[in-house]
């Protein structure tokens, strides 16, 4: 019983994935490893240096200055989970915004970004008892991981999420611009050239788009419980 397995969450923009990851970390006592908070730091990393932006993207620049971002989690017993530092500065808060999702996807299918953040990823993970989510954990990150599951749901439920979560942390956000984003991120993420988000072959596919909570939670505790005594 003291097996500690590789957990890959992988799926669409908005789809509960890191609220299922946080939970399972706890039950688990697993570390937690929001990729996607990765991806963003080095956007606003990007942003405030003035080398992205909607309509422009310093790609060789952005290239030239990767050594010189730090990306490390803190774990916040408050919280309960880990909270993203870009050079040492935490910036839970900054990557959270509309304007970083706007810019994400474009920053997250640069390959050297990709190589970078990847083998981050795969150093934090290397001893297992981890769950991870983004959108190549069980294809490129870690292709053998014990369990992958793969999360989906409609693009309007899942904008009616993020758009509710943005306006209680008070943000003065629309809704079209919302589904607009979480389709345009979906489009970039899942035709990129560099790992595109595809589902892996031997994952296990969860469409919540009328299924809450409680309910995949029960699910997908079995599926680890499984694997834990096999
Ligand atoms: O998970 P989250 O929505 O915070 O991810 C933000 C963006 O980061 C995604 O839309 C995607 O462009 C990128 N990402 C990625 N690969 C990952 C995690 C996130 O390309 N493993």
């Amino acid at each position: 019983m003291n097996r500690k397995i590789t957990i890959a969450i992988d799926g669409f923009s908005s789809t509960g994935k890191s609220t299922i990851a946080k939970l399972l970390a706890k039950k688990y006592n697993y570390i937690y490893v929001d990729t996607g908070a990765m991806y963003r730091a080095v956007t606003l990393f990007a942003k405030m240096n003035k080398l992205v932006d909607q309509d422009y993207l310093k790609k060789k620049e952005l290239i030239s200055c990767l050594n010189s971002i730090s990306l490390t989690f803190q774990f916040n017993k408050d919280l309960g989970f880990a909270e993203m530092f870009l050079n040492k500065k935490n910036v839970e808060k900054e990557i959270r915004t509309l304007q970083v999702s706007q810019l994400v996807s474009k920053v997250a299918a640069i390959s050297e970004v990709r190589r970078k953040l990847v083998a981050e990823q795969q150093q934090m993970g290397k001893d297992g008892g981890v769950v991870m989510d983004g959108r190549d954990i069980g294809t490129v990150v870690f292709p053998d991981a014990d369990l992958k599951l793969f999360m989906t749901a409609s693009a309007d439920k899942r904008a009616i999420r993020r758009y509710k979560e943005l306006i209680d942390k008070g943000d003065d956000v629309n809704f079209e611009e919302i589904l607009f984003n979480v389709q345009e991120r979906d489009r970039i993420d899942s035709t990129r050239e560099d790992s595109p988000l595809v589902k892996a072959e031997d994952a296990i596919e969860f469409d919540n788009s009328d299924m809450g909570i409680e309910e995949q939670f029960e699910r997908i505790c079995n599926l680890v419980d499984r694997k834990l005594s096999e």
